[in-house]
């Protein structure tokens, strides 16, 4: 089903996004506006507003969130350079899209 969430849609197959890595519980594909020479977003498959919306019964959720963040920084060679792994929270935190989302900033030089 087509939602008005972009993230659920690319996370039910609905555009054309690539998947760099996918697990039972997230997606990981590229940032369309990439902010470092590597900006991927690790994104859950469910549905979770923001880190504020988060519930005790998501730990595993955000624990696996940052596992796939890391394991997609020495996937793509950035491990050992060093990287950002971000969450931005409510519009005053920068964060424009409301479905739970983990930013892998790096890259640099
Ligand atoms: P945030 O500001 O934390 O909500 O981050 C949302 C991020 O999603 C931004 O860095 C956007 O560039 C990115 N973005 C928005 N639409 C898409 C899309 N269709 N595919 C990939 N990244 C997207
Ligand atoms: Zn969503």
């Amino acid at each position: 089903m087509t939602t008005d969430c972009i993230f659920c849609n690319i996370v039910n197959g609905k555009t054309e996004t690539e998947f760099l890595f996918e697990n039972e519980s997230l997606v990981v594909f590229k940032d369309i506006n990439p902010h470092a020479p590597v900006h991927l977003l690790v994104v859950p498959k469910k549905h979770i507003r923001s880190i504020n919306d988060l519930e005790i019964s998501d730990d595993t959720i955000v624990s696996s969130l940052i596992s796939a963040g890391k394991h997609m920084a020495n996937e793509v060679g950035i491990a050992a350079s060093g990287y950002k792994l971000v969450f931005n929270v409510e519009r005053g935190g920068g964060q424009m899209i409301f479905h739970l989302h983990l930013h892998l900033l790096g890259g640099w030089k």
